[in-house]
Protein backbone atom coordinates (compact mmCIF):
# COMPACT_ATOMS: atom_id res chain seq x y z
CA UNK A 1 0.00 0.00 0.00
CA UNK A 2 1.36 3.25 -1.07
CA UNK A 3 1.27 6.18 2.07
CA UNK A 4 2.30 9.09 -0.63
CA UNK A 5 1.60 9.15 -4.09
CA UNK A 6 2.46 11.92 -6.54
CA UNK A 7 0.53 12.10 -10.29
CA UNK A 8 2.39 14.01 -12.66
CA UNK A 9 3.18 17.07 -9.84
CA UNK A 10 5.10 20.04 -11.83
CA UNK A 11 5.53 23.50 -9.98
CA UNK A 12 6.47 26.66 -12.06
CA UNK A 13 7.85 29.68 -10.83
CA UNK A 14 7.33 32.51 -13.23
CA UNK A 15 9.30 31.22 -16.15
CA UNK A 16 11.37 28.67 -14.55
CA UNK A 17 10.29 24.98 -14.31
CA UNK A 18 11.09 24.22 -10.58
CA UNK A 19 9.64 20.23 -11.16
CA UNK A 20 8.48 18.90 -13.91
CA UNK A 21 5.56 15.87 -14.47
CA UNK A 22 7.05 14.08 -10.89
CA UNK A 23 5.07 10.97 -10.21
CA UNK A 24 6.23 9.11 -7.49
CA UNK A 25 4.81 6.29 -4.82
CA UNK A 26 5.96 5.66 -1.36
CA UNK A 27 5.13 3.16 0.16
CA UNK A 28 3.75 2.92 3.46
CA UNK A 29 6.64 2.58 6.19
CA UNK A 30 9.35 3.14 3.77
CA UNK A 31 12.18 5.48 3.75
CA UNK A 32 12.10 7.15 0.47
CA UNK A 33 15.52 9.38 -0.02
CA UNK A 34 15.10 12.43 -2.61
CA UNK A 35 18.27 12.79 -3.95
CA UNK A 36 19.94 15.11 -6.74
CA UNK A 37 22.25 18.54 -6.95
CA UNK A 38 21.36 21.96 -5.32
CA UNK A 39 18.55 23.33 -7.37
CA UNK A 40 16.78 20.28 -8.83
CA UNK A 41 13.95 20.62 -7.03
CA UNK A 42 14.01 18.47 -4.21
CA UNK A 43 12.62 20.58 -1.29
CA UNK A 44 9.75 22.44 -4.15
CA UNK A 45 8.26 18.57 -4.32
CA UNK A 46 8.93 17.78 -0.65
CA UNK A 47 7.33 21.21 -0.13
CA UNK A 48 4.25 19.74 -2.62
CA UNK A 49 3.70 17.31 0.10
CA UNK A 50 4.09 19.01 2.65
CA UNK A 51 1.33 21.61 1.56
CA UNK A 52 3.55 24.38 2.21
CA UNK A 53 3.30 25.04 -2.07
CA UNK A 54 0.52 24.82 -4.25
CA UNK A 55 1.09 22.88 -7.52
CA UNK A 56 0.90 24.25 -10.86
CA UNK A 57 -0.58 21.05 -11.78
CA UNK A 58 -0.78 17.61 -10.83
CA UNK A 59 -1.79 15.59 -8.01
CA UNK A 60 -0.81 14.76 -4.34
CA UNK A 61 -2.44 11.71 -2.36
CA UNK A 62 -1.83 11.09 1.35
CA UNK A 63 -2.91 7.98 2.44
CA UNK A 64 -6.20 7.50 0.64
CA UNK A 65 -7.11 11.10 0.50
CA UNK A 66 -6.39 13.77 -2.68
CA UNK A 67 -4.82 16.39 -0.20
CA UNK A 68 -3.69 18.75 -3.64
CA UNK A 69 -5.92 21.28 -2.10
CA UNK A 70 -5.78 20.95 1.86
CA UNK A 71 -3.99 23.54 3.43
CA UNK A 72 -0.57 22.30 5.21
CA UNK A 73 -2.48 22.33 8.71
CA UNK A 74 -4.58 19.40 7.26
CA UNK A 75 -2.35 17.39 6.44
CA UNK A 76 -0.87 14.40 8.50
CA UNK A 77 3.06 15.42 7.46
CA UNK A 78 5.44 16.79 9.72
CA UNK A 79 8.31 18.25 8.18
CA UNK A 80 12.21 19.02 9.79
CA UNK A 81 14.22 21.55 8.30
CA UNK A 82 17.83 21.85 7.48
CA UNK A 83 18.28 25.41 10.00
CA UNK A 84 16.04 23.84 12.17
CA UNK A 85 13.75 26.30 12.41
CA UNK A 86 13.06 26.64 16.79
CA UNK A 87 11.80 29.24 18.31
CA UNK A 88 14.82 31.19 19.83
CA UNK A 89 12.92 32.57 22.25
CA UNK A 90 11.24 29.63 23.85
CA UNK A 91 12.64 27.20 25.36
CA UNK A 92 13.36 23.57 24.34
CA UNK A 93 10.56 22.18 25.87
CA UNK A 94 8.50 24.81 24.72
CA UNK A 95 9.40 24.17 20.93
CA UNK A 96 8.90 20.86 21.07
CA UNK A 97 5.35 21.61 23.00
CA UNK A 98 4.29 24.19 20.35
CA UNK A 99 2.38 21.80 17.90
CA UNK A 100 0.54 20.11 20.38
CA UNK A 101 -2.04 22.98 21.52
CA UNK A 102 -3.63 22.72 18.33
CA UNK A 103 -4.15 19.09 18.99
CA UNK A 104 -6.54 19.60 21.81
CA UNK A 105 -4.32 18.54 24.56
CA UNK A 106 -4.12 20.12 28.05
CA UNK A 107 -0.92 21.95 29.04
CA UNK A 108 0.33 19.27 31.71
CA UNK A 109 -0.10 16.56 28.47
CA UNK A 110 1.53 18.96 26.24
CA UNK A 111 4.78 19.26 28.67
CA UNK A 112 4.55 15.19 29.47
CA UNK A 113 4.39 14.51 25.54
CA UNK A 114 7.24 17.19 24.91
CA UNK A 115 9.23 16.00 27.85
CA UNK A 116 8.59 12.21 26.62
CA UNK A 117 10.17 12.80 23.17
CA UNK A 118 12.87 14.83 23.98
CA UNK A 119 13.87 11.29 26.12
CA UNK A 120 13.97 9.63 23.32
CA UNK A 121 16.10 11.64 21.10
CA UNK A 122 18.53 11.62 24.05
CA UNK A 123 17.85 15.31 25.03
CA UNK A 124 16.45 15.15 28.47
CA UNK A 125 18.15 17.68 30.93
CA UNK A 126 17.69 20.15 28.35
CA UNK A 127 14.24 21.01 28.55
CA UNK A 128 14.68 24.44 30.15
CA UNK A 129 17.67 25.55 27.64
CA UNK A 130 16.76 28.16 25.08
CA UNK A 131 17.98 26.41 21.55
CA UNK A 132 20.48 29.11 20.81
CA UNK A 133 22.70 27.40 23.81
CA UNK A 134 22.72 23.79 21.76
CA UNK A 135 24.72 22.63 19.48
CA UNK A 136 23.64 22.27 15.76
CA UNK A 137 23.24 18.53 16.12
CA UNK A 138 21.56 19.31 19.74
CA UNK A 139 19.01 21.63 17.77
CA UNK A 140 18.56 18.85 15.16
CA UNK A 141 17.57 16.50 17.91
CA UNK A 142 15.18 18.77 19.53
CA UNK A 143 13.76 19.65 15.71
CA UNK A 144 13.06 15.88 15.39
CA UNK A 145 11.68 15.53 18.78
CA UNK A 146 9.03 18.36 18.02
CA UNK A 147 8.11 16.45 14.41
CA UNK A 148 7.54 13.45 16.44
CA UNK A 149 5.32 14.96 19.15
CA UNK A 150 2.66 15.46 16.82
CA UNK A 151 2.72 12.09 15.51
CA UNK A 152 2.35 12.19 12.40
CA UNK A 153 1.78 9.36 9.51
CA UNK A 154 4.73 10.91 7.24
CA UNK A 155 7.74 12.94 8.09
CA UNK A 156 9.42 15.09 6.00
CA UNK A 157 12.97 15.83 6.06
CA UNK A 158 14.44 18.53 4.02
CA UNK A 159 18.45 18.18 4.29
CA UNK A 160 18.22 17.77 8.24
CA UNK A 161 21.93 16.21 8.40
CA UNK A 162 23.55 19.08 6.06
CA UNK A 163 24.46 21.62 8.82
CA UNK A 164 26.58 18.90 10.30
CA UNK A 165 29.93 18.18 10.54
CA UNK A 166 30.76 14.72 9.32
CA UNK A 167 30.52 13.44 12.54
CA UNK A 168 27.65 14.44 13.92
CA UNK A 169 26.45 13.44 10.89
CA UNK A 170 26.75 9.83 11.20
CA UNK A 171 25.67 9.56 14.97
CA UNK A 172 22.21 11.54 13.46
CA UNK A 173 22.32 8.55 10.79
CA UNK A 174 22.09 6.21 13.79
CA UNK A 175 19.68 7.94 15.50
CA UNK A 176 17.40 8.55 12.56
CA UNK A 177 17.56 4.47 11.73
CA UNK A 178 16.47 3.90 15.64
CA UNK A 179 13.69 6.32 15.34
CA UNK A 180 12.67 4.58 12.21
CA UNK A 181 12.37 1.05 13.72
CA UNK A 182 10.72 2.63 16.76
CA UNK A 183 8.03 4.68 15.34
CA UNK A 184 6.29 3.26 12.15
CA UNK A 185 5.74 6.32 10.08
CA UNK A 186 6.65 7.04 6.25
CA UNK A 187 9.87 8.88 5.87
CA UNK A 188 10.91 11.07 2.86
CA UNK A 189 14.25 12.49 3.64
CA UNK A 190 15.90 15.00 1.20
CA UNK A 191 19.64 15.50 1.04
CA UNK A 192 22.18 16.24 -2.15
CA UNK A 193 24.40 13.87 -0.13
CA UNK A 194 24.64 10.49 -1.62
CA UNK A 195 26.59 8.87 1.40
CA UNK A 196 23.35 9.86 3.27
CA UNK A 197 21.19 8.37 1.20
CA UNK A 198 22.48 5.12 0.56
CA UNK A 199 22.87 4.79 4.24
CA UNK A 200 19.09 5.37 4.74
CA UNK A 201 16.95 4.85 2.44
CA UNK A 202 15.42 2.09 1.16
CA UNK A 203 14.65 3.35 -1.64
CA UNK A 204 15.99 6.52 -3.62
CA UNK A 205 14.71 8.90 -6.22
CA UNK A 206 17.01 10.58 -8.12
CA UNK A 207 16.61 13.80 -9.44
CA UNK A 208 17.86 16.33 -12.09
CA UNK A 209 16.81 19.51 -13.29
CA UNK A 210 13.15 19.31 -11.91
CA UNK A 211 12.65 15.61 -13.37
CA UNK A 212 12.21 12.20 -11.61
CA UNK A 213 15.37 10.27 -13.64
CA UNK A 214 15.36 7.42 -11.34
CA UNK A 215 13.42 5.32 -8.69
CA UNK A 216 14.89 2.63 -6.99
CA UNK A 217 16.98 0.18 -4.21
CA UNK A 218 20.51 2.01 -3.63
CA UNK A 219 22.23 -0.96 -5.23
CA UNK A 220 19.49 -0.94 -8.24
CA UNK A 221 20.03 2.58 -8.70
CA UNK A 222 23.98 2.38 -7.94
CA UNK A 223 24.56 -0.79 -10.21
CA UNK A 224 22.30 0.14 -13.10
CA UNK A 225 22.11 3.96 -13.73
CA UNK A 226 19.26 4.89 -16.15
CA UNK A 227 21.38 7.29 -17.67
CA UNK A 228 24.36 9.36 -18.53
CA UNK A 229 23.54 11.96 -15.28
CA UNK A 230 22.92 9.07 -12.85
CA UNK A 231 26.22 7.41 -13.39
CA UNK A 232 28.37 10.64 -13.22
CA UNK A 233 26.58 11.99 -10.23
CA UNK A 234 27.20 9.14 -8.85
CA UNK A 235 30.16 8.67 -9.47
CA UNK A 236 31.33 12.05 -8.42
CA UNK A 237 32.29 11.24 -4.65
CA UNK A 238 32.57 15.12 -3.64
P1 LIG B 1 16.69 21.84 -4.29
O1 LIG B 1 15.94 21.67 -3.01
O2 LIG B 1 16.87 20.58 -5.05
O3 LIG B 1 18.00 22.55 -4.09
P2 LIG B 1 14.56 23.71 -4.94
O4 LIG B 1 13.33 22.89 -5.00
O5 LIG B 1 14.80 24.51 -3.72
O6 LIG B 1 15.82 22.79 -5.26
O7 LIG B 1 14.57 24.71 -6.16
C1 LIG B 1 14.34 24.31 -7.51
C2 LIG B 1 14.38 25.55 -8.38
O8 LIG B 1 13.29 26.40 -8.08
C3 LIG B 1 15.65 26.40 -8.17
O9 LIG B 1 16.02 26.96 -9.41
C4 LIG B 1 15.17 27.47 -7.21
O10 LIG B 1 15.93 28.65 -7.35
C5 LIG B 1 13.73 27.66 -7.65
N1 LIG B 1 12.84 28.11 -6.58
C6 LIG B 1 12.55 27.41 -5.45
N2 LIG B 1 11.67 28.08 -4.69
C7 LIG B 1 11.38 29.23 -5.37
C8 LIG B 1 10.53 30.34 -5.10
N3 LIG B 1 9.77 30.40 -4.00
N4 LIG B 1 10.49 31.35 -6.03
C9 LIG B 1 11.24 31.29 -7.15
N5 LIG B 1 12.06 30.26 -7.45
C10 LIG B 1 12.13 29.24 -6.58
MG1 LIG C 1 16.54 22.14 -1.07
Amino acid sequence: MSEIELQNLSKSFGELDAVTDVSLSVRDGELLCLLGPSGCGKSTTMRMISGLETPSSGTVYIGDADVTDEPAYDRDTSMVFQNWALFPYKTVLENVAFGLKMRGMGKQQRRDRASEMLDRVHMDGYESHSPTDLSGGQKQRVALARSLAVDPDVLLLDEPLSNLDKRLREEMEIELKDIREEFQKTFVHVTHNQDEAFTLADRIGIMNDGRLVQVGEPNEVYRDPKNKFVEEFLGDTN
